[in-house]
């Protein structure tokens, strides 16, 4: 029998949309486990919206006692056609249509494409996917300042405002669109947790993104979404996982870019790189599709989950899901239920991982890291309690998939926020920095009186000494908690 809050390791993700966009839905889904809101930009015209949910969810943090976190996504540079005359109409294999990026309201002859540069950037062959690659046509010409002509390859019925995806083509679009730019303002008014980018093809793309933030004087941590062919080039991805705080695999539009049989490698190749480099990794998009209508999820739903889970994923994401779905708080709790059986039945807790070689600048914490998870496991250490100001130790721990849970002490309450989508772990607020010995009593009390530790359990404790330096983690030590306040050490 799954509890609703069962220690799970892998954190859920859930989208709020119309269907969730309320108090008593938002809160059915933080209390059935939902560690991270997603608010989607694409859809946000209007900030009343979003400033009401953030309100509300932050609202519910102080009633609930939780921390869930909440990140903003960016639209980013995603390229639509225009209206459509009486809505519909149907594209023919064989026959040629027109992109113009004069407005227009189109048809099977004409579209309009909100991509102002395409007949520059177009070349002769390049692939043009509509309505996530349901519509396939190839490049044949292009007079190079207003309209490029393309043949059909695959037909069927076109609708408006559909997304179109370019997988050859060298999109010469900002990654920050004027609309990215305004929701980037707003996302930093608010100070969300994290901003995702969208279309990420570069490292830049993350280095423009990080020095706005930083003007800002704001701490907001980024999220690049994998899902361009170029994102995924060995080269740029061990770049773009440098420069992020937090990758996305967004299968979505990946599926669309790429051969979708690729898919499967490509997030296993992603998820390990990531946890290689201690960097939180979410698989995104049609994990539970089917409970967007109906009550349960297909089989094949539960066995991706699953698999996603099995891969290392730190968190996984409900879009339409949670978003439009006829029953988000079912959602989550099916989510939690697959996610803990995985965890508690399949899951292999590795301690894997390469810890920074010597020479290094982590090289010292990174080896304490790694060495905790390995005494954890020997010693039957029922937690690894990590004390960290940036949160760098927590998140090294964490990639090295410790069956203990890790609980992290810190005074930093963003990082309490963000630890929502570090694998295994759990954060508290913790400010007095007194001496080792006081720290490590008091956390282990807190632990203590939250139910989280008994009489009896040993505990691997990592931190820094002298304590109110609050260096980088040099310390590794072994407590077992005593009866009354205190543990021996
Ligand atoms: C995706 O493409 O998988 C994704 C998460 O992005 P979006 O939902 O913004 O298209």
């Amino acid at each position: 029998m799954i509890e609703p809050n069962q220690f799970r390791r892998t954190k859920i993700i859930a989208t709020i949309g119309p269907a969730s966009n309320n108090e008593a839905t938002i809160e059915a889904m933080m209390v059935r486990g939902v560690n991270v809101f997603r608010l989607n930009f694409s859809h946000v015209r209007q900030y009343e919206v979003p400033l009401a949910t953030i309100g509300i969810i932050r609202a519910l943090n102080k009633k609930l006692g939780l921390n869930t976190a909440i990140f903003g996504d960016l639209q980013g540079p995603k390229i639509r056609i225009g209206e459509i005359e009486n809505g519909i109409d149907e594209l023919v294999v064989g026959e040629n249509l027109i992109f113009s990026t004069e407005p227009c309201v189109g048809n099977a002859k004409k579209v309009h494409l909100t991509y102002e540069d395409f007949p520059k950037d177009v070349k002769k062959g390049d692939v043009i996917l509509m309505d996530d690659g349901k519509l396939k046509l190839e490049a044949i010409s292009s007079n190079g300042t207003t309209e490029v002509v393309a043949k059909v390859i695959s037909g069927g019925e076109l609708k408006p405002k559909k997304g179109v995806n370019l997988p050859n083509t060298n999109v010469s679009m900002p990654s920050l669109t004027e609309k990215d730019r305004l929701d980037l303002e707003f996302i930093i008014e608010q100070d969300l947790d994290w901003v995702a980018l969208s279309f990420v093809r570069e490292a830049k793309d993350i280095d423009e993104l990080k020095a706005i933030i930083a003007k800002s004087g704001k701490d907001i941590k980024i999220i690049a979404k994998i899902e361009k062919p170029q994102a995924v080039e060995p080269q740029n991805l061990a770049a773009i996982i440098h420069a992020t705080d937090v990758v996305m695999v967004a299968r979505g539009d990946l599926g669309v870019e790429v051969e979708i049989e690729q898919l499967p490698i490509l997030q296993k190749m992603i998820v390990r790189e990531c946890r290689q480099h201690a960097k939180p990794v979410i698989v995104a998009t049609q994990m539970l599709e089917g409970m967007e209508k109906g009550f349960m999820p297909t089989r094949a739903e539960v066995m991706d989950v699953s698999n996603a889970i099995l891969d290392g994923a730190d968190a996984l994401m409900l879009s339409g899901e949670t978003a439009s779905g006829i029953n988000p708080p079912n959602v989550i709790e099916m989510m939690h239920k697959i996610i803990v059986t995985v965890e508690q039945s399949l899951y292999e807790y590795n301690y894997k991982g390469i810890p920074t070689q010597q020479g290094d600048t982590m090289f010292v914490a990174d080896s304490i890291c790694y060495d905790a998870t390995h005494l954890a496991q020997r010693i039957s250490a029922k937690a690894i309690i990590a004390m960290t100001a940036s949160g760098y130790t927590a998140q090294k721990i964490s990639s090295y998939r410790p069956k203990a849970p890790i609980f992290v002490f810190t005074d930093n309450p963003k990082l309490i926020m963000r630890t929502s989508l570090t694998w295994g772990a759990r954060a508290f607020l913790y400010d007095a920095f007194v001496s080792t010995d006081a720290t490590v009593k008091d956390v282990i009390d807190e632990l203590k009186a939250q139910n989280l530790l008994e009489v009896g359990d040993l505990v691997v404790n990592t931190g820094s000494m002298p304590i109110d330096l609050k260096g980088s983690t040099n310390m590794l030590k072994v407590s077992q908690v005593q009866s009354g306040d205190s543990a021996r050490h």
